[in-house]
Parts: C-alpha cells; structure tokens; sequence
C-alpha cells in the first residue's frame, strides 16, 4: 500500500499561489454576463457560471433535465445539491489545467447556503486566497426595463440587451438567428426574480461586504464605464 500512497502524492500537482477569483453579483439585468466576459479576456480567466451549467444541464433528456426546465420556466431557482454537483464537475476540470490564472463567476452565489458552499469548494480546491465579489447595482426600475426588452437568439443562446444599437436589430449579428424574449424574462416573473434578489442575495452581498471582499460599482452607465470602474476597483 505505501508505494502506491507515495506515487499519488507525488503526481498531485497543488497550484495554490495568487488565482483570482472574481465572485460578480447584481440583480437581474446588471450586465454581469457582459462584464464577467470582459474580465476573463483582460486577464486571461476562466469563465464560471451556474446559468450556462444549468441551461446545459435541461437540455438533458432525464427527470432532473425535464424537472429543471420547469422549475427555471417558473422563475425558481434549482436546489443546492445539483448546483453543487455542476460546480464541482465544472472546478474540477479548472483545476487539472495546466494554466489556469483563476475565474469570474458570472451571477455569483445567490443565497446564503450557495455562498457557503462555494467559499468552502474555494477552499477545497485551495483558491480562497484573492477572492474579490464585485456588486453591480443598479435601480429595480432599471433592472425591470432592460429585462423586459431583452432577448435571446433561438439558435446560438446569445443575449441582446436592450441598449444602444443593439436595439435595432431584428436578427442574431451573430449567427443570423431568430430573436425571441427569453422565457425567464416575463414581467410577473421578473418581479419575482427582483423580489428573491432583495430577500435572498443582498444577505450574499452583506456576507462578502463582511468579509472585507466587496467592491461597489455603479451599474447605470455605460458598459466600458462599469468595466473601468471594476478595474480600477481590482487595483
Ligand atoms: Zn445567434
């Protein structure tokens, strides 16, 4: 047994020095996915979302891929356990990457259980060290605009804010796809949506502000201006 024991030991390669981990955090419509992009191609991150792992996750034809299309169709967010089990699959894979300068968590954790269990999976995998959560704020009339006017290509999933040029365009400038209002995008159920922010993620918020983590952005400008400001805030 002890040889083996030794081999193992010796092959785990532990990369625990300076990974930033960027944890964006805002209420529906922010710009989180925009800027959390943004700041993997500035400093060469991995992206991590639990949206796109979801979304991938319902196109599965078994009982949880049907039952999370349903659930996410009403506006209700999936359980922590199979959040948690896509984290993991997701971090395990970042973490047998040769380089790997650390990640932005797009959406960050949204309640209070989720923040536990990813601060501990951060110190599982031993990245818990540069940890910034940045907040993205933004009025909930703002929020509710943008959100009721943005949509989605049908074919390639790519998200068309309701701003600026990107509101004439009446196909995908990516792919030349359909658009259609993205069905979580409902006005009943963005109240709704608006309404677990306030109760569920400012005590997230609150969580990381105690922490000595939090960095404050004024989210009602334009992109370029948020991601200055995020920068600047990262300094
Ligand atoms: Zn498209």
């Amino acid at each position: 047994m002890k040889p083996s024991k030794k081999l193992k030991t010796k092959n785990l390669k532990l990369k625990t020095k300076n990974h930033l981990v960027v944890i964006i955090l805002g209420p529906p419509g922010c710009g989180k996915g925009t800027q959390a992009k943004l700041l993997c191609q500035k400093f060469n991150l991995e992206y991590f979302g639990s949206g796109e792992e979801l979304r991938k996750r319902q196109r599965m034809n078994d009982f949880t891929g049907k039952k999370l299309r349903e659930v996410i169709e009403r506006g209700e967010w999936a359980p922590e356990f199979i959040i948690s089990k896509l984290w993991m699959e997701k971090l395990e894979k970042f973490k047998q990457k040769i380089k790997f300068n650390g990640m932005v968590y797009d959406g960050g954790p949204r309640k209070m259980l989720e923040a536990q269990i990813f601060n501990q999976s951060l110190e599982w995998y031993e990245w818990e060290k540069n940890k910034k959560a940045i907040f993205i704020n933004i009025s909930e009339k703002e929020s509710f605009n943008r959100l009721t006017k943005r949509r989605q290509c049908k074919s390639c999933g790519r998200l068309i804010p309701w701003l600026g040029e990107f509101k004439k365009l009446k196909k995908c400038d990516k792919c030349g796809g359909k658009l259609i209002i993205r069905s979580d995008d409902k006005p009943k159920i963005i109240k709704q949506r608006l309404a677990e922010f306030e109760t569920k993620t400012i005590p997230v918020i609150n969580y990381y502000k105690k922490q000595g983590k939090l960095i404050k952005i004024n989210g009602e400008q334009s992109i370029e201006n948020v991601f200055q400001d995020i920068l600047k805030g990262l300094r």
